[in-house]
């Protein structure tokens, strides 16, 4: 093994918990830091993909996450102006038995929490970063404290990262979400993501996202797609308002959209894309959403989250100084990191936009053609972090 190294990860989530484990897994010695106040993570429930998984493997964490989460066999949209399926994506026509899993944030950082904890990293909470000096590798906190020097730095703060210097250009829409029970009997599939839409200007989704500890009830995430600058209006009127939208879109949601009483319980989350070049500088690495922010269209940034800790790990387990640490990181992941965001780019205004023309051609020219070899095969690998999967590259493998 090389060296123990000093390291310090600032942002305590996917990526950077993951990072934790995996490094101090190796007996190098890491501090986490973070802002919240005691460990507990907020979001929306949120899918892994294979790629996600195979380094849930690697930590041992596999099973579990399979076990609280909810096996996804089908991404199924339909157009509620026509009625028609316009997508409809089968993980089977990959691989069989291929299956993405809907899964609780708070579940997915629990498992995360407990691996970096039992591989000795030390997660520091109330710590806001402001800074970090790559010559040095220190790390300045809110109240002018410095932590350091570290020999590496790994800015895993997410999408709103303040050690990531490109501005995160924030997406026109995002999303309004809540987890809730999932109804016994029906209406939805237990295996698929349903999504309902009207033009690219509504969308609903239901996520079936499995249950926050062993035995608890299983849940779902649902998604109402909202303009960034239409949140204040949607806040000033009274909920009625957006229930009847809701119920026209997809009257089969009436029992969610009944059990939302107050404007509280659905958490608006803004989508923001941004890649940050380049990713390494002198001993300041940065991870996930703070080197490539996407909305969550495809689902991919947690799963990219994770195989950016993998390839860091395996790169600081190569060994070498910080330069030649973060290049072969880099040129672990570039590759894939270009291709999902250009992917993620393309495909989000199909789905949620203003436009007219995208989703006339997502309903009648690209839904049809998708039906098509090998057109089936190729969405499914989209999804599932298989196109161009860097899975060989990294060592990893697929599959249980
Ligand atoms: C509504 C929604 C749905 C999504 N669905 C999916 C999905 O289905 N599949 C998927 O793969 N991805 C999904 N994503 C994306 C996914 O959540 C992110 O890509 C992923 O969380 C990125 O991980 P990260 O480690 O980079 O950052 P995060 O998980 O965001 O962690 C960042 C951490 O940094 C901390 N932090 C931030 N700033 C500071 C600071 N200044 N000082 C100290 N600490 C700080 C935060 O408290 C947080 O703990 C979704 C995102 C959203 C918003």
């Amino acid at each position: 093994m090389s060296q123990p190294l000093n390291i310090a990860i600032a942002g305590a989530g996917i990526g950077g918990l993951a990072a934790a484990a995996l490094l101090a897994g190796k007996g190098h010695r890491v501090s986490v830091y973070d802002q919240f106040e005691a460990a507990g993570p907020v979001g929306s429930g949120l899918m892994l993909q294979e790629t996600g998984l195979a380094v849930l493997a690697e930590l041992g964490l596999r099973a579990a996450a399979e076990a609280l989460g909810a096996p996804i066999a089908r991404l199924w949209g339909v157009s509620a102006d026509t009625g028609r399926a316009v997508l409809d994506v089968r993980y089977g026509a990959l691989r069989e038995g291929l299956r993405g899993i809907g899964i609780q944030r708070a579940a997915l950082f629990r498992l995360l929490e407990g691996a970096a904890a039992a591989s000795g990293a030390s997660v520091v909470a109330s710590t806001r970063i402001t800074a970090a000096n790559p010559a040095t590798g220190m790390l300045v906190r809110q109240d002018g404290g410095a932590h350091g020097p570290f020999d590496l730095v790994i800015d895993a703060l997410g999408v709103r990262s303040v050690l990531s210097s490109a501005p995160a250009k924030a997406l026109p829409y995002g999303a309004l979400w809540a987890t809730l029970p999932w109804p016994e009997g029906g209406p939805f599939d237990p295996e698929a993501l349903e999504q309902r839409y009207e033009a690219a200007r509504k969308m609903a989704g239901v996520m079936p996202s499995g249950c926050a500890h062993p035995g608890a009830p299983q849940s779902l995430t649902y998604f109402w797609s909202i303009r960034d600058d239409g949140y204040d209006a949607f806040r000033s009127a009274p909920l009625l308002h957006w229930k009847d939208a809701a119920r026209a879109l997809w009257p089969e949601t009436a029992r969610l959209v009944e059990q939302i009483q107050d404007h509280d319980q659905l958490t608006f989350a803004r989508y923001r894309h941004r890649t940050h070049w380049p990713a390494a500088e002198g001993r300041l690495i940065h991870i996930g959403d703070s080197w490539h922010a996407a909305s969550p269209q495809l689902g991919q940034g947690a799963n990219m989250a994770l195989l950016d800790a993998f390839a860091l790990a395996r790169a600081v387990e190569a060994g070498g100084e910080a330069a030649e640490i973060a290049a072969l990181y880099v040129r672990q992941r570039a590759a894939h990191v270009r291709l999902y965001q250009l992917m993620t780019w393309a495909f989000t205004p199909v789905y949620q936009s203003d436009s007219r023309l995208l989703p006339w051609i997502r309903d009648w020219l690209a839904a049809p053609v998708s039906k098509l070899w090998p057109a089936p095969p190729l969405m499914a690998a989209l999804v599932s972090g298989a196109l161009g999967s860097p899975l060989a590259k990294l060592g990893l493998k697929a599959g249980r």
